[in-house]
């Protein structure tokens, strides 16, 4: 059987995504490669197929301990034998591995690093060995931003099976990584295969932030009955928004390193399983969550680099279907993070000096006012659109949309000048609340004893109003026209010698107009649903066969999507196949789902059958 066919066969799927067939060819010439593909790429294909076409056995190194289970789960949804060693596996299924294994039956087996290290595997693994995959590859860097110690000891393990192919795979794109995974896994002369960063699939929003919760909320209430995670910076932050969430009646929990193990654990099965819509947690969070159905993420705060937000966001719309990321963004996030990060005085100055870098690249993503998808390309020196052709914008971000409005260049330069004069007359002695009440000509006692209720900035941007005034102060700072300095006991603005020089015409500056409050209420068209232009019967399907897919997940003790994506629900509703044949025909409906499922999803789409309660 070709790949091709193999695909269609196994997984339904007609089509191979960019790279997979590449990453699968050399794989089955055992050659070495590299993959770098973005989340929901389909990397987990790559070395899955060749398992199936090369009748071998394929090794696949994964730090998720956690998500094991899972990914064996999926594959076996392929029909594939698949299998996991790893630490917390009881001895009665270790030994029926072990058995599979020995009788040479495993096509795909998954082990921790620390399994494989553990060296006892080798005489079960060698004779049948066609390919090691290491996952998360990236965590064998020290420039990564999950770096295991274990992935370091891998190349001496792998080294034992000269003739498998090795494939080493990563979302994580720079190139500083690239290189070290190459080094660090002792790749030999791979094909290196890396696919374009952007996620099409993606709406990306990032807003001045200006009233927390009421925003989080709008954004939430986007997406009702949808699942969705809040980031926030702060254990206190998490605590009070999902306090607050609940009290309107979101279905959500809290989730940090503070919590409990054990509540920790019920907050992530129930959000596996969709028995919870929304988390609201810290980074803590993620690692390990492969809940595919994940309509939007929400970033409450500022992440610390364009490369955690990547990360973050990237949970959402890993089945392709449209979801929604939006970025709430406040220049003293960044203040909280450099601070975070002096008090670790572990950090070596190296590192610092690469935090302000992170910090203000990440600032100019989330204010700038330039197409989103285009600004995250460019950060992982990819070209936007993938295809080099000019385009009248993404249409998938809040600039395209339209929601928020660059200012014309010579207006910023205007308004640039004037906010930047203003911190010059108050020489860097006070805060940007004292500057901004200077603008907006809020007289108080100090402003009047310093007299400067009487200077020429005093209430120059009235008419702009305070939120404007404070974003374009964000702005400024993260393009260092400004600054703010903790030298003393209170954070203070200063004009830059940028700054100073961009107010006697030197340099260019761009500003956006903050939309008015509430702008972004209404829903992209690409987001109306998961379900695109769905007539209100076909939504009603799509529900029944939702709710199905849980009953039966929670029937086999695995994730509903694991069973299959939402994509394939949204096809069935609105082709309404009436046979097993027509049911192969749904992208991701592989034989062996069909077999196990096709009775059950058929009814429901008919109408008939005893569905399941949704509670
Ligand atoms: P990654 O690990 O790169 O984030 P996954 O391997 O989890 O991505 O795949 C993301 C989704 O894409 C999965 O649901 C997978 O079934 C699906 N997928 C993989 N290959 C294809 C394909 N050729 N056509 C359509 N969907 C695919
Ligand atoms: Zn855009």
């Amino acid at each position: 059987m070709s790949p091709e066919e193999i695909l269609k066969k196994r997984w339904g799927y007609d089509a191979f995504k960019p790279l997979q067939r590449e990453a699968i060819e050399a794989a089955l010439a055992g050659r070495d490669s590299l993959v770098v593909l973005p989340t929901g790429g389909g990397k987990s294909l790559c070395y899955q197929l060749p398992a199936v076409a090369g009748q071998g056995l394929v090794l696949v190194v994964s730090p998720l301990i956690a998500l094991m289970d899972d990914q064996v789960a999926a594959a076996r949804e392929a029909g594939l034998a698949a299998d996991a060693l790893h630490s917390n596996l009881k001895v009665g299924p270790k030994r029926e591995v072990y058995a599979n294994l020995n009788n040479g039956t495993t096509e795909l087996l998954y082990v921790s690093p620390e399994r494989l290290l553990a060296g006892d595997l080798y005489e079960a693994i060698a004779p049948r060995l066609i390919l090691a995959a290491v996952d998360e590859a990236h965590c064998v860097s020290h420039w990564g931003h999950e770096f295991r110690p274990e992935y370091r000891k891998l190349t001496e393990a792998l080294d034992l099976f000269p003739k498998a192919a090795r494939m080493a795979l990563t979302a994580t794109a720079t190139p500083a990584v690239r290189q070290d995974i190459l080094e660090r896994l002792g790749l030999r002369s791979p094909e290196i295969l890396v696919g374009h960063p952007d996620r099409p699939n993606l709406v990306y929003r990032a807003f001045p932030r200006r009233d927390q919760i009421k925003q989080v909320l709008e954004a939430v209430r986007r997406h009702p009955g949808e699942g969705g995670i809040v980031y926030a910076q702060t254990r206190k932050d998490v605590e009070r928004l999902a306090a607050k969430l609940k009290e309107e009646g979101v279905s959500c929990a809290p989730y940090h390193a503070g919590l409990g193990a054990e509540e920790r654990r019920q907050a992530q099965h129930d959000f596996v399983n969709e028995r919870l819509d929304v988390i609201v947690a810290t980074i803590a969070f993620g690692m390990g969550i492969d809940r595919s159905n994940v309509r939007y993420v929400i970033h409450a705060n500022t992440p610390r680099s364009v490369e955690h937000y990547q990360q973050e966001s990237g949970r959402a719309g890993r089945d392709g279907q449209p979801a929604e990321c939006t970025l709430l963004f406040s220049a003293s996030d960044l203040a909280t993070h450099r601070w975070l990060a002096k008090k670790d005085f572990t950090l070596p100055p190296e590192r610092l000096k690469a935090l302000e870098k992170q910090l203000r690249d990440i600032g100019r993503y989330a204010s700038a006012p330039v197409c989103r998808h285009g600004l995250l390309a460019a950060h992982f020196s990819a070209p936007y659109p993938a295809d080099g052709r000019a385009q009248d914008g993404c249409g998938a971000c809040d600039v395209c949309l339209g929601e928020t409005k660059g200012l014309p260049d010579d207006e910023a330069l205007l308004t640039a000048k004037k906010v930047l004069s203003a911190a010059w007359r108050a020489e860097g002695r006070y805060g940007t609340g004292y500057v901004v009440n200077l603008l907006l000509g809020r007289p108080n006692d100090r402003m009047a004893a310093n007299g400067h209720d009487k200077l020429q900035v005093f209430g120059l941007l009235k008419e702009a109003g305070e939120p404007a005034v404070r974003s374009w102060i964000d702005q400024l700072i993260v393009q260092d026209f400004l600054e703010v300095t903790e030298d003393s006991e209170y954070p203070l603005l200063r004009i830059t010698a940028e700054g100073r020089a961009l107010c006697q015409d030197r340099g260019s500056v761009k500003l956006g107009q903050p939309a008015p409050a509430g702008k972004a209420k209404k829903k992209p068209k690409a987001l109306k649903a998961v379900a695109g232009d769905f007539s209100d019967a076909d939504e009603a399907v799509f529900h029944r066969l939702r709710a199905l897919r849980r009953a039966l997940a929670d029937k086999a003790g695995i994730p509903p999507y694991v069973i299959c994506h939402d994509s394939a629900l949204v096809e069935m509703a609105a082709a309404r196949p009436a046979t097993p044949e027509a049911l192969l025909e749904i992208k991701g409906m592989g034989e062996k789902r069909v077999q196990k499922y096709g009775a059950a999803f058929l009814a429901a789409v008919a109408g008939q059958g005893d569905l399941p309660e949704a509670d």
